[in-house]
């Protein structure tokens, strides 16, 4: 049985998230909200508790966990190595929707890391999240908290669909913020690395660092199924509804008349068809069940969006979701990167 808890936002409860602490200092496994998506935590240095979290998520174990702490001082002994850039970044945006991807310690254990040898840390800005791993204070691994290769849970009813009774706690605090997970950034090399982008921008991390790469995986498919990425997440077909996503890309006009020509063909067929349409753009369309996902000036909206509504729409029963690409700045690169793995890479460009 599935404990779920709901805490206020802003000062959550004293019992339940020590309840929740307990639960993760002995082996257990606890849902709770970050800024970015829910995440399903265990404690990081335990390989017993790490293995509750695949298996309740039914998770491939060569794809690595992000560890969650809420005080700078745990990277100590987490990492055998601290780059430079390590305070700047910290310093700027954690707590925040930033990874920051460091060489591991011998203390972590290779099923977090996926046998890789370094470890992705972050701190969340979520009073529930940041309380939870003060109380327990052990550093958490905790990816998404959803069924593997599903979307993001970004509201706690999301959670409770996927695993409800597969799961000790459910934290419930709202809400997510930002609706997209964190930027996962590499700094073990000379050059800082954006292996997956997220909360915090390009742009944001090169006014920082005065640099950043971002990695090609962030678009591309892998030419093999055996490559090794460096970002392992990126190997799966991911974030995807049940439904089929077709992104349709390219200059607003062209975009919306053949996002109507695609709705008109698949309700011939007898499809059912979703329309994730903009705040600039839901007017001009006229078949399918259509729905705003936020303002194109304003990207952030339509990243808190846009994995509660492929979810919508698949309780809806829709067979086709059709989506318009954005512009690729700011958070638009994050969007664009789930939009895109949501669809298997169906893409259209007009
Ligand atoms: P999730 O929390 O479900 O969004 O998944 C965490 C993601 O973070 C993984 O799928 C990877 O893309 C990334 N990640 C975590 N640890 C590492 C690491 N050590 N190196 C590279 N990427 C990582
Ligand atoms: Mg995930």
């Amino acid at each position: 049985m599935t404990k779920i808890f709901k805490v206020d936002k802003i000062e959550p409860e004293f019992q339940s998230i020590s309840y929740a602490a307990e639960v993760l200092k002995k082996g257990g496994t606890v849902a709770f909200p970050t800024e970015t998506v829910y995440g399903l935590g265990a404690n990081a240095l335990d390989e017993d508790a790490v293995n509750r979290i695949f298996a309740a998520k039914g998770r491939p174990s060569d794809n690595p966990l992000i560890v969650h702490i809420w005080n700078i001082n745990q990277i100590n002994e987490l990492v055998s190595e601290i780059p430079d850039i390590f305070f700047k970044l910290a310093e700027k945006f954690w707590p925040g929707p930033l990874t920051l991807v460091m060489k591991k310690s011998s203390w972590i254990p290779e099923l977090v890391t996926a046998g890789l040898d370094t470890v992705g840390i972050r701190m969340p800005n979520h009073p529930a999240a940041l309380l939870l791993l003060k109380y327990a204070d052990i550093p958490v691994a905790a990816p998404s908290a959803n069924i593997s290769g599903s979307p993001s849970p970004t509201r706690v009813e999301h959670v409770i669909n996927d695993l409800n009774n597969k799961v000790d706690v459910i934290i419930d605090g709202g809400d997510c913020a930002v609706g997209l997970e964190s930027t996962v950034l590499d700094i073990t090399g000379n050059e800082p690395v954006i292996l997956r982008p997220g909360g915090v921008t390009p742009e944001q991390i090169e006014k920082t660092l005065g640099r950043v790469v971002v990695d090609k995986y962030v678009y591309s498919k892998l030419e093999t199924q055996s490559t090794k990425p460096r970002s392992p997440g990126v190997k799966y077909k991911h974030y995807s509804p049940r439904a089929k996503v077709i992104v349709v890309d390219g200059p607003l006009d062209k975009l919306i008349a053949e996002i109507n020509k695609q709705a008109q063909n698949h309700i011939k067929q007898n499809k059912r068809v979703g329309i994730m349409a903009t705040e600039q753009t839901k007017d001009y369309y006229v078949y399918g069940e259509i729905l705003s996902a936020g303002d194109r000036e304003k990207p952030e909206t339509i990243a808190a969006n846009f994995f509660r509504l492929l979810r919508f729409f698949d309780e809806k029963g829709m067979d086709v979701i059709l989506t318009e690409g954005i512009d690729r700045s700011g958070i638009g690169i994050a969007i664009m990167n789930r939009m895109i793995r949501a669809a298997g890479y169906n893409v259209i460009n007009v």
